[in-house]
């Protein structure tokens, strides 16, 4: 790369030696013959060099125009349809870890690095910011044990270490990392790195989500890998490709079911498609969809996942495929023992598999007996396969978004993701014309529960009273913990009437419920204040300050009790 950049330089320098050699070699004959030989091996010298100078220069302007050539070849374009498709999900999958990052704390910043066995060194694959570097030797001390023990986080005592990872930012006092593995075939593949500026800024929930971080990536490639490793048709594998990478926060279990049924119907011929997944409950199944023939075997029905011919694949981990299951499977029922006759006969049934374990099975059935193949049994195979890996990607998702948007103590939305659900819901109203009911509720006198029976039950307090709160909403309202010991609830679509009975049956069941821990018991009360979206103002922090101010004219007055904000003494003029 340097002689490239160098060109102009290089040349000069050259004709210039070139030069010299000449005059050299014009000088007039002059003494022995010893001379003569050292003046022809000095003109063979300039011609190999420029010879090689010429080589330089010939490969380096043909280099372009051979790589455009390259890429316009057929193999070359399907190897970058291919790659495209599946940098798609990789892609997707970056991003994913990089908002999830923001979502737990906008001041957290992080990189993904994967290893370069080639150059000895992990590169840098995405980032939030310029400040990680493009490259980490793969033997950086931080990471080497980092790797090793992902619960420490590294904060210092370790400065050659930490330059090597962040440049131009040298450690300061405060800072922290955390890393997160990723791992292919059950070695290190390469790893999530956090950068907190101030150690004290992240929880013990928010460790323990960043630790997570490498795990989906490491699920991501699995499945990308295994898609590579089984040899289905291209418009197979991208569909999947394409399933993999609309999965997201968003998507729940009945939305990726229904993906893969869809890309079921396309590749098999069935009457009926059944999936179930393991139940809760030991031993049994559920039946999470169907397709086609409908019988009494509905979404949501339990199974035992022993003796029956939908339970095998989950117990046993076993491919069935028959082309008259009544006689290859005579001792099983299909469900259950008291089930109906059917006319299934020929079936093919494979099991999900996540984490190498089987967790449901994946059924599709004729009333004929027209068989299925092996290339079928192949095929639905890697979509159990691959369907395992997506929801088991979910599953890990769902995790991490809870404790993105959830509160730990209380399991009620936090702050940040009340916020969020406000202004959603408020342009909901908007287009719907709703009414709704802004709650802001407060302790009273909390503070002498810890002080006198100690923060545990203090803890305890704020979970009873965040389940008071949520068993008197409809599902539809929004619970949060706003703050501390203070509480913010949404009611959508309500009349200031009905919501002056939700809130006052809140303030009620509060004073009501007797606190018991530790044998020791106590009342508690609670003080709320409330505005009024549209009538109060259609502004969320209007409306936030609003109640909020009507919740400190109850504390005022006694506590125990709600106020609703009246306009008469409004400090904010309505919007
Ligand atoms: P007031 O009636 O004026 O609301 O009095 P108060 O004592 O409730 O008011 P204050 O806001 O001063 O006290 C809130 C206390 O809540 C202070 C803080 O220690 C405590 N707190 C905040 N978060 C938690 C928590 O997660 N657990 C426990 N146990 N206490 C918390
Ligand atoms: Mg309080
Ligand atoms: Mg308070």
């Amino acid at each position: 790369m340097s002689t490239i950049n160098n060109l102009p330089t290089f040349t000069k320098a050259l004709a210039a030696f070139c030069l010299v050699l000449f005059i050299f070699l014009f000088l007039p004959e002059s003494l022995s013959n010893y001379s003569e030989i050292l003046r022809y091996l000095i003109l063979l010298g300039i011609i190999v060099i420029l010879m090689i100078y010429s080589q330089l220069l010939g490969s380096l302007t043909s280099s372009p125009a051979q790589a455009a050539e390259a890429a316009d070849t057929d193999e070359s374009t399907t190897y970058q349809t291919d790659l495209k498709t599946t940098d798609h999900l990789y892609g997707n999958l970056k991003k994913l870890v990089l908002s999830t990052v923001k979502a737990i704390n906008p001041k957290f910043d992080s990189a993904i690095y994967m290893i370069d066995p080639e150059a000895g060194v992990f590169s840098l694959q995405a980032s939030h910011t310029d400040d990680f570097l493009d490259s980490i030797p793969s033997n950086n001390s931080i990471i080497s044990s980092m790797l090793k023990d992902t619960s420490t986080v590294y904060q210092k005592d370790d400065k050659d270490g930490w330059n090597e990872l962040f440049d131009d930012k040298p450690w300061r006092g405060s800072e922290c990392i955390i890393g997160s593995p990723i791992s292919l075939h059950e070695s290190i593949a390469g790893f999530v790195l956090t950068r907190i500026d101030h150690f004290s800024d992240m929880t013990d929930k928010d460790k323990s989500v960043l630790q997570t971080m490498g795990k989906f990536i490491s699920h991501g490639l699995g499945s990308l890998e295994s898609l590579e490793k089984h040899i289905m048709g291209d418009e197979n594998k991208s569909r999947i490709i394409e399933i993999l990478s609309e999965l997201n926060f968003k998507s729940d279990e009945s939305q990726v079911l229904d993906h893969f049924k869809y890309l079921i119907r396309t590749f098999f011929y069935y009457d009926r498609l059944t999936v179930s997944l393991k139940s809760e409950k030991d031993f049994n199944s559920i039946i999470k969809l169907v397709d086609g023939v409908i019988d009494e075997f509905v979404e949501g029905t339990e199974f035992p996942s022993h003796g029956t011919l939908h339970g095998l694949p989950i117990a046993s981990e076993k491919v069935v495929l028959s082309q008259n299951w009544k006689e290859s499977y005579e001792n099983v029922a299909r469900f259950n023992s008291n089930e109906a006759p059917t006319d299934f006969q020929s079936v093919l049934g494979v099991p999900i598999i996540a984490n190498g374990e089987s967790r449901g099975s994946l059924f599709i059935e004729r009333i004929t007996g027209q068989p299925y193949t092996t290339a079928d049994e192949q095929n639905l195979t890697l979509i159990g396969r691959v369907m395992g890996a997506s929801l088991n990607w979910l599953m890990e998702y769902e995790k991490i978004y809870q404790n993105a948007t959830h509160d730990g103590l209380s399991k009620l939305l936090n702050h940040q993701t009340y916020k969020e659900r406000f202004s959603e819901e408020i342009q909901r109203a908007k287009r719907f014309q709703h009414h709704m009911a802004v709650l802001i509720f407060d302790l009273d006198k909390f503070k002498r529960v810890n002080d006198t029976l100690g923060h545990p039950y203090g803890d305890y307090v704020i979970q009873t009273v965040a389940k008071i709160m949520s068993e008197n909403v409809r599902t539809v309202d929004v619970v949060a913990r706003y703050g501390g010991e203070e509480f913010a609830i949404i009611l959508i679509n309500t009349t200031p009437e009905m919501a002056l009975v939700v809130s006052q049956r809140i303030v009620d069941n509060i004073a009501d419920y007797p606190y018991s821990m530790n044998d020791e018991t106590i009342q508690m009360t609670i003080s709320g204040g409330m505005s009024l979206y549209p009538t109060h103002s259609e502004n969320m922090k209007d409306l936030i300050e609003l109640a909020d101010k009507a919740m400190y004219d109850a504390k005022q007055v006694g506590g125990n009790q709600i106020k609703i904000h009246s306009n008469d003494d409004a400090t904010i003029a309505p919007t």
